[in-house]
């Protein structure tokens, strides 16, 4: 098969491939915590793909139910291995004017963070050492169960930014997100639309950490959107990283382990077409907002109708939170 780059199949191929065998990562029961908060560890798809057994392979078990981890967004900034990967992103404007605007972590907060990254951090560059700032400000997301819905809409997301650590809520409609405000989500898998509410939250921690807060509500949300395009867009260049050098790793000319190899290529090129509608969703947007509106600090509630719905926003005091149970 020699050298295998994203262009090694055609469409018809790579859609035959998926359909046969979807994107094992990219899985519902992986990624989306059911009532209880938890996920599925395994799926048959990574069995299959990767070669791992998922679980007791004699069927007696039931696969393991974890509690869904928190989604993070700090190692896209404090592992030098992921930074790497994503650093002309995070250097494209307007993410690099906002994150200019925020304050340099101190250098022991800073030292702290970066000792935290899997892979140490040398020398962090500036995005890196303000990135540090969001992260020490805001708490690990937690999931609420039920998806409040405001105003006739259901929210997918919320963060106070009037705390002295921002809270923030993801709820679990946010996996099945349509649409946020005028981004049209459904073109995404559940990964990179829960990944881009999540970090929409981080958008809004952003904006109250540099004193941008608009007077427009709906500006504040576009802005928020747009700077969570950046981070998934890493966690998609990622994602078509990993999956690429898994196929180039497979020398061998056995069939079954070319057809593995044409799969992960297949799922990169899955990767890589989404980090090209993350880039291109936001190209429209424009960074000159009107600014600063003293009262406007409150809890984003970050709803969103359908695609071709309304877009007006919502703000709320405090993020809902209707059941705790399952913790
Ligand atoms: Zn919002």
């Amino acid at each position: 098969m020699g050298q295998v780059g994203l262009d090694s199949f055609t469409d018809s191929e790579c859609l035959a491939l998926l359909e046969r065998t979807p994107d094992p990562i990219d899985d519902r029961t992986l990624i989306c915590p059911d009532e209880r908060g938890e996920v599925n560890r395994w799926s048959q798809g990574l069995a299959e793909v990767f070669e791992v057994v998922p679980f007791d392979p004699m069927g007696h078990d039931l696969p393991p139910r974890v509690p869904a981890e928190p989604i993070t967004f700090s190692d896209q900034f404090w592992n030098e291995g992921e930074y790497s990967v994503c650093k002309d992103i995070f250097h494209e404007e307007p993410f690099l004017s906002a994150v200019m605007k925020l304050p340099a972590a101190s250098g022991r907060v800073a030292r702290e963070a970066l000792s935290n990254a899997g892979e140490r951090v040398f020398r962090p560059d500036e995005v890196q050492l303000r990135m540090a700032t969001v992260f020490t400000h805001v708490e690990q997301p937690t999931w609420e169960f039920e998806s409040p819905m405001e105003e006739g809409r259901e929210l997918y997301g919320c963060i106070e930014v009037h705390r002295r650590r921002f809270p923030i809520r993801l709820y679990r409609g946010a996996c099945d997100a349509k649409a946020l405000y005028s981004y049209d989500l459904r073109v995404l898998g559940p990964m990179l639309r829960l990944e881009l509410i999540a970090a929409h939250e981080l958008g809004h921690a952003i904006d109250a950490l540099t004193g941008d807060l608009s007077s427009r509500p709906l500006a504040a949300e576009t802005r928020a959107t747009v700077y969570a395009s950046f981070l998934a867009q890493c966690s998609a260049r990622t994602m078509r990283t990993f999956f690429l050098e898994a196929a180039r790793a497979i020398t061998s000319p056995l069939s079954a382990q070319r057809r593995r190899k044409a799969q992960l290529v297949c799922m990169a090129r899955r990767w890589h077409t989404f980090e090209q509608y993350l880039a291109s969703a936001r190209a429209g947007w424009t960074s000159s907002e009107p600014r600063l509106s003293p009262g406007f600090s409150s809890a984003f509630a970050c709803a969103s109708p359908a695609a071709d719905g309304a877009q007006a926003s919502l703000s709320v005091h405090e993020c809902p939170v209707r059941t705790r149970q399952g913790r």
